[in-house]
């Protein structure tokens, strides 16, 4: 399989150079390369063989949760066809931590793409928020 930087040409708009460091590095050492290695703790609501649902540390609604792949994807922009079947059972672990949370009603479902679509933590993860009304559109 080719690493994800192999991909990272295809979008030129894209800072280059600063991903391409990114997806180069052996290890994830990002915050959630932390975690899912449980080098720092964090509170676990869901985690199976591809991946890991945790409490947002900052929730901005009375469930947020993030369910992030266990293989290192720095964002969605930089995964490949090959990630296809990974990014399907991101979204089926959505809807199963928000029946397990008891809001499987109605809940937002984000995910911020590179440091122009509000991303801050470089490993690709999707926001799981609920539990309270929400506005459109969103900030
Ligand atoms: P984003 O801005 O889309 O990259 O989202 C990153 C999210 O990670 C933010 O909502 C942060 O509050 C959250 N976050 C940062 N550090 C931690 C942590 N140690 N445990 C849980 N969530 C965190």
């Amino acid at each position: 399989m080719l690493p994800h930087g192999s991909q990272m040409t295809r979008s030129p708009w894209l800072p280059w150079k600063k991903l391409k460091k990114k997806s180069m590095s052996d290890t994830n050492d990002t915050l959630f390369g932390k975690i899912i290695r449980k080098e720092i703790p964090a509170d676990i609501v869901y985690e199976d063989d591809l991946c890991l649902a945790f409490r947002d540390i900052q929730p901005v609604a009375p469930v947020h949760v993030l369910i992030i792949p266990k293989q290192y994807i720095p964002q969605l922009s930089l995964a490949g066809e090959e990630d296809q079947a990974l990014l399907g059972h991101l979204l089926l672990t959505v809807k199963k931590v928000a029946e397990q949370l008891g809001i499987a009603e109605g809940y937002r479902v984000v995910i911020n793409n590179g440091e122009k679509g509000g991303q801050t933590v470089f490993h690709m993860h999707v926001h799981l928020i609920g539990d309270r009304p929400m506005q459109w559109p969103p900030g």
